[in-house]
């Protein structure tokens, strides 16, 4: 067996590139030890819609060696105070590209590895993989002339480990911008044929979480995971600054939200229809609590009936049923957690002499 030239740290999302980048290491003989991070935001290897997949099958199928690191707090506090902003959403793109770089830093410092490699690809996104930005982002990160990016290495300067000789610049790659046509050209090559498709991105980049998650944050700068977990979930409403709703938008949700449901939140229902499972978390107060009804019984089937009885209950059990009349629509759309959209500028037309 051929002796390895030399070990690398790769960070792994389980993406397309983030594979590609280890697969081209791997045909150079550098041993790859890869390191996927999670986040509370969906970087979550259960998920399939996420940016992360899970990355064991990879690694068993092409040699290579892989842990899973949760960056957790650490994490969350650049999404609440990000040094460089953050993107259209909530993403902190450029942090989290620096935290997960030192992360990964420590572990190359720990087993002797030699440097780094991730799968980025110059000029593919807007914030964070910009060709300023990454000696930039490895120079914050306290990692500088380590990083080789393999897929776009040949425009950018020569990393230590290439001008040590332990990668064959010759044999990296020069891809750039949004297209993934060279990406997947290279992964039929090198027989990568299972790989997620692009559209699934960090759940701080959706717009609808982000502006679930910026409500979360300004009325509770602390959250449990739970608060984090329950963004995904149903309808959501902020009542008042103490107290928000969520009201499952299906039986699966339903069900999601019975598992999430905390000591000190109120459930509610309406019994003998079809109903969602509302839960409200924080301190209502009566007006509130009424209010929650109201809004329960508008997404039951009872919802044409004058009035309503909708059961509220917690985790110990039946509480008290209240009448209400089910909310009107403009009701709910005062106080839902909703979205808008920016308005796009209208571009002034430049005069044009005669
Ligand atoms: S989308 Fe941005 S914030 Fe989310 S995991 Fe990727 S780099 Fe990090």
């Amino acid at each position: 067996m051929k002796e390895k030239k030399a070990t690398a740290v790769a960070l792994l999302s389980g993406g397309l590139d983030s594979t590609l980048a280890i697969l081209v290491l791997l045909k150079q003989n550098i041993e790859v030890k890869a390191i996927t991070f999670l986040t509370q935001f969906g970087c979550d290897i259960s998920d399939r819609s996420s940016c992360s997949r899970n990355p064991f099958p990879a690694a068993e199928k092409y040699g290579f060696e892989v842990k899973l690191s949760h960056l957790a707090d650490k994490f969350l506090e650049i999404v609440k105070n990000p040094k460089y902003g953050h993107g259209k959403n909530m993403n902190p793109c450029i942090d989290c590209r620096i935290l997960m770089l030192k992360e990964a830093k420590v572990y190359m410092d720990l087993i002797g590895a030699d440097f780094l490699v991730t799968g980025e690809v110059l000029g593919q996104r807007p914030m964070s993989q910009r060709r300023e930005c990454f000696p930039m982002i490895d120079r914050e990160a306290g990692v500088e002339g380590l990083v080789l990016r393999p897929l776009s290495a040949k425009l950018l300067p020569p990393t230590i480990p290439e001008q040590k000789g332990l990668v064959d610049r010759e044999k990296l790659y020069g891809f750039k911008g949004r297209t993934r046509k060279p990406q997947m050209a290279l992964a039929e090559e090198l027989g990568l044929v299972d790989y997620p498709s692009p559209a699934g991105g960090c759940l701080l980049t959706e717009p609808i979480y982000s502006v679930r998650l910026k409500d979360l944050l300004e009325h509770n700068p602390d959250p449990s995971y739970n608060d984090i977990h329950l963004l995904r979930v149903g309808r959501h409403f902020r009542l008042s600054p103490e107290a928000k709703v969520i009201i499952g938008r299906n039986k699966e949700e339903n069900d999601q939200l019975k598992t999430l449901v905390e000591d000190g939140d109120l459930m509610m229902r309406v019994d003998g229809v079809g109903s969602p499972i509302t839960v409200m978390r924080g301190t209502p107060g009566s007006d509130e609590i009424r209010l929650a009804a109201s809004m329960t019984a508008r997404y039951s089937d009872a919802k044409r009936q004058p009035q309503v009885t909708v059961t509220v209950f917690n985790k110990e059990g039946l509480l008290y049923k209240i009448d209400v009349q089910p909310a009107e629509d403009a009701l709910l759309d005062r106080y839902r957690i909703h979205y808008e959209p920016r308005k796009k500028k209208k571009r002034k037309r430049a005069a044009v002499k005669i």
